[in-house]
Protein backbone atom coordinates (compact mmCIF):
# COMPACT_ATOMS: atom_id res chain seq x y z
CA UNK A 1 0.00 0.00 0.00
CA UNK A 2 0.94 3.59 -0.38
CA UNK A 3 -0.65 4.79 2.56
CA UNK A 4 -1.73 1.63 4.46
CA UNK A 5 -2.86 4.55 7.24
CA UNK A 6 -5.01 5.45 5.12
CA UNK A 7 -6.06 2.87 3.00
CA UNK A 8 -6.83 0.55 6.24
CA UNK A 9 -8.22 3.67 8.48
CA UNK A 10 -11.55 2.93 10.58
CA UNK A 11 -14.45 4.42 7.44
CA UNK A 12 -15.63 7.20 9.96
CA UNK A 13 -12.22 7.94 10.61
CA UNK A 14 -11.87 8.78 6.61
CA UNK A 15 -15.17 10.81 6.80
CA UNK A 16 -14.00 12.88 9.22
CA UNK A 17 -10.90 13.52 7.06
CA UNK A 18 -12.82 13.50 3.67
CA UNK A 19 -15.32 16.42 5.05
CA UNK A 20 -12.12 18.37 6.84
CA UNK A 21 -10.50 18.75 3.66
CA UNK A 22 -13.64 19.33 1.01
CA UNK A 23 -14.05 22.31 3.30
CA UNK A 24 -10.32 23.30 3.04
CA UNK A 25 -11.02 22.57 -0.65
CA UNK A 26 -14.26 24.56 -1.09
CA UNK A 27 -12.95 27.82 1.42
CA UNK A 28 -9.54 28.00 -1.18
CA UNK A 29 -11.76 27.52 -4.42
CA UNK A 30 -15.26 29.47 -4.31
CA UNK A 31 -13.31 33.08 -3.86
CA UNK A 32 -11.98 32.25 -7.90
CA UNK A 33 -14.45 29.64 -9.15
CA UNK A 34 -17.41 31.81 -10.89
CA UNK A 35 -19.04 27.98 -11.84
CA UNK A 36 -19.55 26.56 -8.23
CA UNK A 37 -19.90 30.10 -6.64
CA UNK A 38 -22.77 30.89 -8.73
CA UNK A 39 -23.85 26.81 -8.43
CA UNK A 40 -23.79 26.77 -5.18
CA UNK A 41 -24.64 30.02 -3.47
CA UNK A 42 -24.32 31.05 -0.02
CA UNK A 43 -22.95 27.51 1.89
CA UNK A 44 -22.72 27.37 5.36
CA UNK A 45 -19.52 27.35 6.73
CA UNK A 46 -17.95 24.41 7.80
CA UNK A 47 -20.20 21.83 5.73
CA UNK A 48 -21.83 19.39 6.92
CA UNK A 49 -22.43 15.98 5.29
CA UNK A 50 -25.99 16.33 5.46
CA UNK A 51 -25.41 19.91 3.48
CA UNK A 52 -23.03 18.47 0.97
CA UNK A 53 -25.68 15.58 0.49
CA UNK A 54 -28.24 18.48 -0.66
CA UNK A 55 -25.41 20.46 -2.97
CA UNK A 56 -26.60 20.08 -6.66
CA UNK A 57 -25.54 17.34 -8.73
CA UNK A 58 -22.49 18.70 -11.90
CA UNK A 59 -23.21 17.39 -14.92
CA UNK A 60 -20.88 17.21 -17.79
CA UNK A 61 -23.02 18.99 -20.41
CA UNK A 62 -22.87 21.71 -17.41
CA UNK A 63 -19.22 21.95 -17.98
CA UNK A 64 -19.09 22.14 -22.03
CA UNK A 65 -22.11 24.89 -21.45
CA UNK A 66 -19.43 26.83 -19.08
CA UNK A 67 -16.53 26.13 -21.13
CA UNK A 68 -18.61 27.59 -24.15
CA UNK A 69 -19.68 30.60 -22.55
CA UNK A 70 -16.43 31.56 -21.36
CA UNK A 71 -13.84 29.81 -23.61
CA UNK A 72 -10.98 28.01 -23.15
CA UNK A 73 -11.57 26.49 -19.90
CA UNK A 74 -15.27 28.03 -18.40
CA UNK A 75 -15.59 29.60 -15.15
CA UNK A 76 -14.70 26.48 -13.28
CA UNK A 77 -10.97 27.02 -13.95
CA UNK A 78 -10.18 28.38 -10.31
CA UNK A 79 -6.74 29.91 -10.91
CA UNK A 80 -5.30 32.48 -13.59
CA UNK A 81 -4.67 31.07 -16.86
CA UNK A 82 -1.12 31.35 -16.25
CA UNK A 83 -0.67 28.77 -13.41
CA UNK A 84 -1.97 26.33 -15.69
CA UNK A 85 1.21 23.68 -16.69
CA UNK A 86 -0.83 20.64 -18.20
CA UNK A 87 -3.37 20.44 -20.79
CA UNK A 88 -6.05 17.16 -21.81
CA UNK A 89 -9.10 17.01 -23.48
CA UNK A 90 -11.81 14.49 -23.35
CA UNK A 91 -12.36 12.71 -26.12
CA UNK A 92 -15.76 14.26 -26.86
CA UNK A 93 -17.21 10.80 -28.34
CA UNK A 94 -20.67 11.74 -26.62
CA UNK A 95 -20.50 15.73 -27.67
CA UNK A 96 -18.05 18.40 -27.74
CA UNK A 97 -14.23 17.85 -26.06
CA UNK A 98 -13.96 19.51 -22.91
CA UNK A 99 -10.42 21.20 -22.21
CA UNK A 100 -9.01 20.51 -18.99
CA UNK A 101 -5.87 22.23 -17.74
CA UNK A 102 -4.30 21.28 -14.60
CA UNK A 103 -2.23 23.92 -12.39
CA UNK A 104 1.54 22.80 -11.09
CA UNK A 105 0.20 21.61 -7.42
CA UNK A 106 -3.08 19.78 -9.09
CA UNK A 107 -0.74 17.91 -11.88
CA UNK A 108 1.49 16.53 -8.98
CA UNK A 109 -1.97 15.76 -7.20
CA UNK A 110 -2.33 13.75 -10.32
CA UNK A 111 0.85 11.66 -9.84
CA UNK A 112 0.36 11.52 -6.14
CA UNK A 113 -2.92 9.00 -6.86
CA UNK A 114 -1.38 7.00 -9.35
CA UNK A 115 1.32 5.87 -6.15
CA UNK A 116 -2.04 4.46 -4.60
CA UNK A 117 -2.13 2.92 -8.81
CA UNK A 118 1.19 1.86 -8.71
CA UNK A 119 1.71 0.45 -4.90
CA UNK A 120 -1.62 -1.88 -5.05
CA UNK A 121 -0.25 -3.70 -8.48
CA UNK A 122 3.41 -3.92 -6.28
CA UNK A 123 5.04 -1.40 -8.88
CA UNK A 124 8.16 0.09 -7.10
CA UNK A 125 11.49 2.04 -8.42
CA UNK A 126 12.95 -1.20 -9.80
CA UNK A 127 10.77 -1.19 -12.29
CA UNK A 128 10.51 -0.51 -15.82
CA UNK A 129 7.40 0.76 -17.01
CA UNK A 130 6.47 0.49 -20.62
CA UNK A 131 3.52 2.68 -22.25
CA UNK A 132 1.98 1.12 -24.87
CA UNK A 133 0.15 4.16 -25.81
CA UNK A 134 0.70 7.46 -28.48
CA UNK A 135 1.26 10.61 -25.98
CA UNK A 136 -1.81 13.04 -27.93
CA UNK A 137 -4.34 15.11 -25.91
CA UNK A 138 -6.53 12.45 -24.24
CA UNK A 139 -5.14 11.91 -20.17
CA UNK A 140 -4.18 8.49 -21.20
CA UNK A 141 -1.42 7.11 -19.64
CA UNK A 142 -0.10 10.99 -19.55
CA UNK A 143 -0.64 11.20 -15.27
CA UNK A 144 0.65 7.38 -15.33
CA UNK A 145 3.90 8.99 -16.55
CA UNK A 146 4.31 11.65 -14.89
CA UNK A 147 3.52 9.52 -11.46
CA UNK A 148 6.25 6.93 -12.94
CA UNK A 149 9.03 9.88 -12.92
CA UNK A 150 8.01 10.55 -8.89
CA UNK A 151 7.74 6.80 -7.95
CA UNK A 152 11.87 6.90 -9.62
CA UNK A 153 10.88 3.85 -12.10
CA UNK A 154 11.79 3.96 -15.54
CA UNK A 155 9.38 5.09 -18.35
CA UNK A 156 9.94 3.31 -21.52
CA UNK A 157 7.37 5.55 -24.01
CA UNK A 158 5.94 3.36 -27.03
CA UNK A 159 4.56 6.63 -29.06
CA UNK A 160 4.62 6.79 -32.67
CA UNK A 161 5.23 2.62 -32.80
CA UNK A 162 3.84 0.04 -34.60
CA UNK A 163 2.72 -3.16 -32.50
CA UNK A 164 5.57 -5.23 -33.74
CA UNK A 165 8.44 -2.24 -32.89
CA UNK A 166 6.59 -1.73 -29.43
CA UNK A 167 7.35 -5.97 -28.46
CA UNK A 168 10.63 -5.33 -29.67
CA UNK A 169 11.49 -2.36 -27.53
CA UNK A 170 9.84 -4.13 -24.35
CA UNK A 171 12.40 -6.75 -25.42
CA UNK A 172 15.32 -5.10 -25.45
CA UNK A 173 14.59 -2.42 -22.99
CA UNK A 174 14.14 -5.02 -20.57
CA UNK A 175 10.42 -3.66 -19.32
CA UNK A 176 8.72 -5.05 -16.36
CA UNK A 177 5.52 -3.39 -16.64
CA UNK A 178 3.15 -2.82 -19.30
CA UNK A 179 0.57 0.18 -19.59
CA UNK A 180 -2.45 0.07 -21.97
CA UNK A 181 -5.57 -0.74 -22.24
CA UNK A 182 -7.01 -4.30 -21.79
CA UNK A 183 -8.03 -4.65 -25.72
CA UNK A 184 -4.61 -3.70 -26.60
CA UNK A 185 -2.75 -5.88 -23.78
CA UNK A 186 -4.67 -9.08 -25.77
CA UNK A 187 -3.61 -7.40 -29.28
CA UNK A 188 -0.02 -7.40 -28.44
CA UNK A 189 -0.54 -10.80 -27.74
CA UNK A 190 -1.86 -11.44 -30.87
CA UNK A 191 0.75 -10.22 -32.87
CA UNK A 192 3.37 -11.62 -30.90
CA UNK A 193 2.14 -15.45 -31.90
CA UNK A 194 2.33 -14.03 -34.80
CA UNK A 195 5.75 -12.81 -35.12
CA UNK A 196 6.75 -15.83 -32.74
CA UNK A 197 7.47 -13.93 -29.83
CA UNK A 198 7.11 -15.68 -26.46
CA UNK A 199 5.41 -13.28 -24.10
CA UNK A 200 5.37 -16.03 -21.12
CA UNK A 201 9.13 -16.21 -21.42
CA UNK A 202 9.41 -12.47 -21.35
CA UNK A 203 9.98 -10.20 -18.26
CA UNK A 204 7.00 -8.44 -17.87
CA UNK A 205 5.63 -9.06 -15.21
CA UNK A 206 2.59 -6.62 -14.22
CA UNK A 207 0.20 -5.46 -16.54
CA UNK A 208 -2.11 -1.98 -15.64
CA UNK A 209 -5.39 -1.66 -17.41
CA UNK A 210 -7.41 1.56 -18.03
CA UNK A 211 -9.90 2.91 -20.30
CA UNK A 212 -12.27 0.00 -20.04
CA UNK A 213 -13.29 -2.16 -17.66
CA UNK A 214 -12.07 -5.44 -19.21
CA UNK A 215 -9.10 -6.04 -16.41
CA UNK A 216 -11.86 -6.67 -13.81
CA UNK A 217 -13.75 -9.38 -15.79
CA UNK A 218 -12.45 -12.39 -14.96
CA UNK A 219 -12.64 -14.02 -18.44
CA UNK A 220 -10.80 -10.95 -19.69
CA UNK A 221 -8.03 -10.82 -17.25
CA UNK A 222 -7.03 -14.34 -17.16
CA UNK A 223 -6.62 -14.02 -21.32
CA UNK A 224 -4.33 -11.24 -20.32
CA UNK A 225 -2.49 -13.05 -17.46
CA UNK A 226 -2.10 -16.18 -19.69
CA UNK A 227 -0.68 -14.71 -22.65
CA UNK A 228 1.98 -12.20 -20.92
CA UNK A 229 2.38 -14.53 -17.44
CA UNK A 230 1.62 -11.28 -15.83
CA UNK A 231 -0.66 -10.23 -13.44
CA UNK A 232 -3.12 -7.93 -14.76
CA UNK A 233 -4.54 -4.56 -12.64
CA UNK A 234 -7.40 -2.57 -12.85
CA UNK A 235 -7.48 1.29 -12.89
CA UNK A 236 -10.70 3.35 -13.21
CA UNK A 237 -10.30 7.26 -14.02
CA UNK A 238 -11.30 9.80 -16.07
CA UNK A 239 -9.99 13.65 -17.47
CA UNK A 240 -12.74 15.22 -15.76
CA UNK A 241 -12.06 13.71 -11.61
CA UNK A 242 -8.95 12.20 -11.95
CA UNK A 243 -7.04 8.79 -11.13
CA UNK A 244 -9.86 7.50 -9.01
CA UNK A 245 -9.61 3.75 -8.44
CA UNK A 246 -7.77 0.79 -8.70
CA UNK A 247 -7.50 -3.33 -7.72
CA UNK A 248 -5.49 -4.78 -5.03
CA UNK A 249 -4.17 -8.23 -4.87
CA UNK A 250 -7.54 -9.63 -4.67
CA UNK A 251 -8.53 -8.20 -8.31
CA UNK A 252 -12.35 -8.75 -7.45
CA UNK A 253 -13.15 -5.21 -8.40
CA UNK A 254 -11.84 -1.52 -7.77
CA UNK A 255 -10.98 -0.24 -4.82
CA UNK A 256 -12.10 3.89 -4.96
CA UNK A 257 -9.39 5.81 -2.99
CA UNK A 258 -11.31 7.45 -0.43
CA UNK A 259 -8.25 9.54 0.71
CA UNK A 260 -8.61 11.66 -2.66
CA UNK A 261 -12.28 11.45 -3.30
CA UNK A 262 -15.77 11.35 -1.72
CA UNK A 263 -17.74 8.41 -3.86
CA UNK A 264 -21.36 8.36 -4.22
CA UNK A 265 -23.47 5.65 -6.02
CA UNK A 266 -26.80 7.05 -7.05
CA UNK A 267 -29.59 5.88 -8.25
CA UNK A 268 -29.97 7.45 -12.01
CA UNK A 269 -33.35 7.68 -12.08
CA UNK A 270 -34.22 9.15 -8.34
CA UNK A 271 -30.82 10.38 -7.62
CA UNK A 272 -30.62 8.62 -4.55
CA UNK A 273 -28.07 6.53 -2.61
CA UNK A 274 -27.63 2.75 -3.95
CA UNK A 275 -27.71 0.40 -1.62
CA UNK A 276 -24.95 -2.15 -0.92
CA UNK A 277 -25.08 -4.77 -3.57
CA UNK A 278 -27.30 -2.52 -6.01
CA UNK A 279 -25.91 -0.43 -8.90
CA UNK A 280 -25.94 2.93 -9.79
CA UNK A 281 -24.08 5.95 -11.15
CA UNK A 282 -20.51 6.66 -9.48
CA UNK A 283 -20.72 10.74 -8.42
CA UNK A 284 -17.14 11.76 -7.37
CA UNK A 285 -15.69 14.79 -5.94
CA UNK A 286 -11.96 15.13 -6.01
CA UNK A 287 -10.63 16.69 -3.16
CA UNK A 288 -6.95 17.62 -4.28
CA UNK A 289 -7.56 19.22 -7.57
CA UNK A 290 -7.89 22.81 -6.73
CA UNK A 291 -7.28 24.33 -10.09
CA UNK A 292 -10.30 22.32 -11.85
CA UNK A 293 -11.98 20.51 -8.91
CA UNK A 294 -14.89 18.29 -9.50
CA UNK A 295 -17.52 18.52 -6.54
CA UNK A 296 -20.53 16.02 -7.05
CA UNK A 297 -19.62 15.56 -10.66
CA UNK A 298 -21.26 12.44 -12.35
CA UNK A 299 -18.98 10.18 -14.03
CA UNK A 300 -21.45 8.08 -16.49
CA UNK A 301 -19.76 5.05 -14.94
CA UNK A 302 -22.42 2.40 -13.71
CA UNK A 303 -21.34 0.62 -10.59
CA UNK A 304 -22.14 -1.66 -7.89
CA UNK A 305 -21.91 -1.05 -4.28
CA UNK A 306 -19.25 -3.40 -2.72
CA UNK A 307 -18.20 -4.03 0.88
CA UNK A 308 -15.68 -2.06 2.70
CA UNK A 309 -13.87 -5.15 3.88
CA UNK A 310 -11.34 -7.01 1.61
CA UNK A 311 -8.71 -9.38 1.82
CA UNK A 312 -5.95 -6.87 1.26
CA UNK A 313 -6.93 -4.67 4.63
CA UNK A 314 -7.99 -1.49 2.61
CA UNK A 315 -11.26 -0.36 4.29
CA UNK A 316 -12.09 1.51 1.08
CA UNK A 317 -15.32 1.38 -0.71
CA UNK A 318 -15.51 -1.43 -3.44
CA UNK A 319 -16.76 -1.46 -6.46
CA UNK A 320 -17.08 -5.52 -7.53
CA UNK A 321 -15.99 -6.01 -11.21
CA UNK A 322 -15.00 -2.41 -11.64
CA UNK A 323 -16.72 0.15 -14.11
CA UNK A 324 -19.61 -2.17 -15.52
CA UNK A 325 -20.79 0.01 -17.99
CA UNK A 326 -21.34 3.52 -18.72
CA UNK A 327 -24.40 5.62 -18.71
CA UNK A 328 -24.16 6.42 -22.61
CA UNK A 329 -23.43 2.64 -23.99
CA UNK A 330 -26.71 1.04 -22.48
CA UNK A 331 -28.72 -1.13 -24.59
CA UNK A 332 -32.37 -2.18 -24.28
CA UNK A 333 -33.02 -5.02 -26.15
CA UNK A 334 -36.99 -6.10 -25.94
CA UNK A 335 -36.94 -4.52 -22.35
CA UNK A 336 -34.10 -6.05 -21.25
CA UNK A 337 -30.38 -3.87 -20.57
CA UNK A 338 -27.74 -4.69 -21.58
CA UNK A 339 -24.09 -2.68 -21.58
CA UNK A 340 -21.56 -3.87 -23.91
CA UNK A 341 -19.48 -5.23 -21.25
CA UNK A 342 -21.26 -7.56 -20.19
CA UNK A 343 -21.12 -8.92 -23.83
CA UNK A 344 -17.88 -9.31 -23.86
CA UNK A 345 -17.37 -10.93 -20.59
CA UNK A 346 -18.81 -13.79 -21.94
CA UNK A 347 -17.48 -13.43 -25.74
CA UNK A 348 -14.15 -13.48 -23.69
CA UNK A 349 -14.86 -17.07 -22.11
CA UNK A 350 -14.46 -18.03 -25.85
CA UNK A 351 -11.50 -18.90 -28.02
CA UNK A 352 -13.11 -16.19 -30.62
CA UNK A 353 -10.66 -12.72 -31.88
CA UNK A 354 -11.83 -9.79 -32.40
CA UNK A 355 -15.76 -8.47 -32.31
CA UNK A 356 -18.11 -5.65 -32.98
CA UNK A 357 -21.91 -4.91 -31.64
CA UNK A 358 -24.10 -3.28 -34.79
CA UNK A 359 -26.94 -1.85 -33.29
CA UNK A 360 -30.06 -2.06 -35.77
CA UNK A 361 -34.25 -1.17 -35.88
CA UNK A 362 -36.74 -3.80 -36.57
CA UNK A 363 -39.92 -2.43 -37.05
CA UNK A 364 -40.47 -0.69 -33.42
CA UNK A 365 -37.70 -2.56 -31.61
CA UNK A 366 -33.98 -2.27 -31.22
CA UNK A 367 -31.64 -5.42 -32.23
CA UNK A 368 -28.22 -6.16 -32.14
CA UNK A 369 -25.61 -8.37 -34.44
CA UNK A 370 -22.19 -9.25 -33.65
CA UNK A 371 -19.80 -9.40 -35.90
CA UNK A 372 -16.90 -11.56 -34.39
CA UNK A 373 -13.88 -13.48 -36.08
CA UNK A 374 -14.51 -17.03 -35.41
CA UNK A 375 -16.10 -19.91 -36.69
CA UNK A 376 -19.66 -21.10 -37.10
CA UNK A 377 -19.62 -23.20 -33.98
CA UNK A 378 -18.25 -20.70 -32.16
CA UNK A 379 -20.64 -17.87 -33.13
CA UNK A 380 -23.55 -20.74 -32.26
CA UNK A 381 -22.04 -21.50 -28.91
CA UNK A 382 -22.09 -17.62 -28.30
CA UNK A 383 -25.16 -16.98 -29.39
CA UNK A 384 -26.91 -19.26 -27.16
CA UNK A 385 -24.39 -18.09 -24.38
CA UNK A 386 -26.05 -14.58 -24.52
CA UNK A 387 -29.58 -16.16 -24.45
CA UNK A 388 -28.55 -18.29 -21.46
CA UNK A 389 -26.93 -15.57 -19.77
CA UNK A 390 -27.96 -12.05 -20.43
CA UNK A 391 -31.43 -13.11 -21.39
CA UNK A 392 -31.73 -12.07 -24.90
CA UNK A 393 -31.22 -12.76 -28.09
CA UNK A 394 -28.67 -11.45 -30.06
CA UNK A 395 -27.68 -12.60 -33.98
CA UNK A 396 -24.22 -13.67 -34.58
CA UNK A 397 -22.52 -12.87 -37.93
CA UNK A 398 -19.05 -14.71 -38.75
CA UNK A 399 -16.54 -12.71 -40.40
CA UNK A 400 -12.30 -13.33 -41.15
CA UNK A 401 -9.93 -13.31 -38.47
CA UNK A 402 -8.38 -9.78 -38.24
CA UNK A 403 -10.74 -7.90 -40.40
CA UNK A 404 -12.61 -6.01 -37.57
CA UNK A 405 -10.30 -2.96 -36.51
CA UNK A 406 -7.90 -2.61 -33.71
CA UNK A 407 -7.81 -0.40 -30.81
CA UNK A 408 -5.15 1.43 -29.11
CA UNK A 409 -7.01 3.12 -27.29
CA UNK A 410 -10.67 2.86 -26.22
CA UNK A 411 -12.10 0.31 -28.13
CA UNK A 412 -15.23 1.29 -30.21
CA UNK A 413 -17.13 -1.88 -30.67
CA UNK A 414 -20.51 -0.38 -31.01
CA UNK A 415 -21.77 0.75 -34.53
CA UNK A 416 -24.96 2.10 -34.43
CA UNK A 417 -26.83 1.45 -37.44
CA UNK A 418 -30.22 2.36 -36.57
CA UNK A 419 -31.73 5.56 -38.71
CA UNK A 420 -33.08 8.64 -36.73
ZN1 LIG B 1 -8.52 -5.11 -1.78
Amino acid sequence: MYRPDLETAAPDIVRERQLARLNGLLARVLPGNAFYASKFGALASPLSWDTFAELPITTKAELVEDQAAAPPFGAIATCPPDEYVAYHQTSGTTGRPLAIPDTRESWEWWAECWQYVYAAAGVTARDRIFFAFSFGPFIGFWSAYAAACRLGAMSIPGGGLDSRSRLRLMESSGATVLLCTPTYALHLAEVARAEGISLRDGAVRVTLHAGEPGASMPSVRSRIEDAWGASAFDHAGGTEVGAYGFSCEARTGVHVNEAEFIAEVLDPDTGRPCDKGSAGELVLTNLGRAGWPAIRYRTGDIVSVGARTCTCGRTSLMLPGGIIGRTDDLIILRGVNVYPSSIEAIVRTFEVGEFRLVRTREGAMDALTIEVEANDAEAQSLGRAFRERLGVRIATRVVAAGSLPRFELKARRVVDNRSH
